[in-house]
């Protein structure tokens, strides 16, 4: 298991390992090629439903190992710290924290981008795009044999996307502020993180938080090199899980919460491009070799997943209310949706 799955053996060493804040369960029990792989989820922190929250999520895509790595880095780090540091123990009295930190371990073990059964999960939300979306990367129910399938229609989730459906329902959305991180690679030259929506070119609801969040961001950590966006300025696809556990939250009596789905893009082509070898590999094109550049990556990422978690604790003190949420909606559709009326 250890050879196959280093991400699964690191993820037990750590539970192993953690002091007794951590509380650990297996959600569910993917059977792959006589091998039983759980997905575990943990939390950290105060569980009181009162209180925000931030969930982070890796590992959906079975490929994108690197993404796994990060959030593990985050996580041991953050579980270090807790036996020393009276700020991030006293930030954990005033947050929930939770972490699944490999969706998708039998695809990870297959080394596939979708799970045994042959689902894309982020296609597998029974939610179909509005717009017209690009042929077979927009999600495709042709064959199990290509890619991008979303699964059958009419049948229930893949379990995988089921553990997060439930982590979200339980976990996060109930509660006044929350956010949500999932880590990808292996899209373009850049690192970005997009918000919703990915099924319709259209904004948000709560595009004002969002662009209030990244202006934080931006004057928290002004040297910071992501490009922030909607996912649809990239492309539009069926089936977004985010999406449609972000509407289900809202139509959930979801009025006066906020649930911020995001998700982190980490740019394959700023490894590739270095050392173009790995793009003959299909592990290469998803993640960085060993060494110092899988080192870079590995560090770059911890500020921004630091960030969230202030962010959330904090949210009180800079969500937008009145005339400031209109100012962050004004310049939000003129930044992302060319919309410059009225400026
Ligand atoms: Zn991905």
């Amino acid at each position: 298991m250890e050879q196959r799955l280093p991400e699964l053996g690191e993820l037990n060493r750590l539970i192993d390992e953690a002091p007794a804040g951590l509380a650990v369960r297996v959600a569910h029990t993917v059977a792959v090629d006589g091998a039983a792989l759980p997905i575990h989820v943990l939390t950290l922190g105060n569980p009181d439903p009162d209180l925000p929250g931030i969930g982070y999520f890796a590992g959906v895509h079975g490929l994108e190992r690197i993404g796994t790595r990060v959030l593990l880095v985050f996580l041991r780090g953050l579980l270090n710290r807790l036996k020393w540091d009276p700020l991030l123990q006293r930030q954990l009295e005033m947050l929930h924290m939770v972490f699944v930190p490999l969706v998708n371990p039998g695809g990870m073990w297959r080394n596939t981008r979708c799970n045994p059964a042959g689902v894309d999960l982020m296609r597998n939300a029974p939610l179909d795009a509005v717009e017209r979306v690009p042929f077979l990367l927009g999600g495709q129910r042709f064959s199990p044999s290509l890619a991008w399938y979303r699964g059958p229609a009419d049948a229930p989730m893949q379990p995988e996307s089921q553990v997060l459906a439930q982590v979200v329902e339980q976990e996060l959305a109930p509660r006044c502020f929350s956010l949500a991180l999932d880590c990808h690679s292996g899209f373009g030259a850049r690192d970005r993180i997009w918000f919703p929506y990915a099924h319709t070119a259209r904004p948000f609801p709560d595009l004002p938080e969002v662009h209030a969040l990244k202006e934080l961001f931006e004057l928290s950590y002004p040297t910071h090199n992501y490009v922030i966006e909607p996912q649809s300025r990239q492309y539009l696809a069926h089936g977004d899980l985010w999406d449609h556990f972000y509407l289900n939250a809202r139509t959930d009596g979801g009025a006066g919460r906020v649930f911020l789905p995001l998700t982190l893009e980490m740019g394959s082509w700023l490894w590739v491009k270095k050392n173009p070898r790995q793009l003959f590999s299909r592990q290469g094109l998803f993640n960085p070799r060993p060494g110092h550049r899988l080192h870079r990556i590995l560090r770059r990422h911890l500020v921004w997943l630091d960030f969230l978690a202030h962010a959330a604790c904090g949210w009180d003190n800079w969500l937008p209310r009145g005339d400031a949420r209109l100012r962050h909606k004004k310049l939000a559709m003129a930044e992302w949706y060319g919309w410059h009326k009225h400026l």
